[in-house]
């Protein structure tokens, strides 16, 4: 494990979420807010981990903006963004209320100590469910329901979601956090408590690297492998990049297996869902990589 990019790619993580703190105001374009933080990112020497996640209200995470998207942002939003250098990441997610609602307010601040709970018992050896114990009580207590489908995970190099996952409940189950890298991320809602698949998100990865018929889509790949490797990227990313005719061939890739492709994830309820998130480097000491 490469510390020294961790910890690099940590510091940049804080200091674009402090930006986007700043500067995201209700009614921006989605669209002007996600070119902002990734271009934060890439000026302060990172690169994006994933595209931007802004998901507002009852989706609970999974939305990109897509290149002509119109959405402005309103409501609860949460903003989930990552840094790598070299495939080593920090990921790291806050939310805001953009309609000065007291319920989202208590949401953002149940998720928020949820959060504070269980960086304070970290240590290597602990049990995994005690931390999800910890993370659902909290957030039980602000009278919400953590999300019980929705964990936080391992990271290890160009994979954002490897090996162990960090529940949000105590799920009894008696596996140890060992030393290595891990995102923390409760999120709680005023719902049932669970996510399902909803739309297509527009975000992707590689799945198969086995080349395709077709020369375009063929080409395209190639960019995806050597762009991206095995970390998330949008089709925002790829129009950017290489005009609207490569949206065909994203397609063709996609059909191919070659991709992928992240549903949005929905409340069941349809009702609001907050989320805050720390990427932990948990080893002699406990480094919180992406604090504020
Ligand atoms: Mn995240
Ligand atoms: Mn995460």
């Amino acid at each position: 494990m490469d510390t020294e990019k961790i910890i690099k790619a940590g510091k940049i993580a804080s200091q674009v979420k402090k930006f986007a703190k700043s500067f995201i105001k209700p009614k921006m374009h989605l669209l002007e807010i996600a070119e902002k933080i990734e271009a934060k990112i890439v000026e302060l020497g990172g690169k994006p981990a994933f595209p931007v996640n802004l998901s507002i209200n009852n989706i609970a995470a999974h939305y990109t903006p897509s290149h002509d998207d119109k959405t402005l942002a309103h409501g609860l939003l949460k903003v989930d963004l990552g840094v790598h250098f070299n495939g080593w990441i920090a990921d790291t997610a806050f939310s805001m209320d953009l309609e000065n609602s007291q319920e989202n307010k208590k949401l953002i601040q149940a998720s928020e100590e949820a959060l504070k709970s269980a960086e304070k018992i970290l240590k290597a050896g602990i049990h995994l469910n005690k931390i999800g114990g910890i993370i659902e009580k909290t957030i039980k207590s602000k009278g919400f329901s953590p999300i019980i489908n929705l964990s936080g995970h391992e990271i290890s190099q160009y994979e954002l979601h490897a090996g162990a996952s960090v529940p949000n409940i105590d799920d009894s189950r008696a596996s140890i956090l060992t030393p290595g890298l891990y995102a923390i991320e409760p999120f709680a809602t005023n719902g049932s408590g669970k996510v399902h698949d909803g739309k297509p998100s527009e975000i992707y990865m590689l799945q198969s690297s086995s080349h395709p018929r077709n020369p375009g889509a063929r080409e395209l790949l190639d960019f995806i492998v050597k762009e991206y490797n095995t970390l998330p990227f949008c089709s925002r990313w790829i129009v950017k990049k290489l005009g609207t005719k490569s949206l065909f061939d994203l397609k063709i890739l996609e059909s191919n297996g070659n991709l992928h492709h992240f549903a949005q994830l929905v409340e069941s309820e349809n009702a609001i869902v907050s989320q805050t998130e720390n990427t932990v480097l948990i080893g002699k000491e406990i480094i919180i990589t992406s604090e504020d």
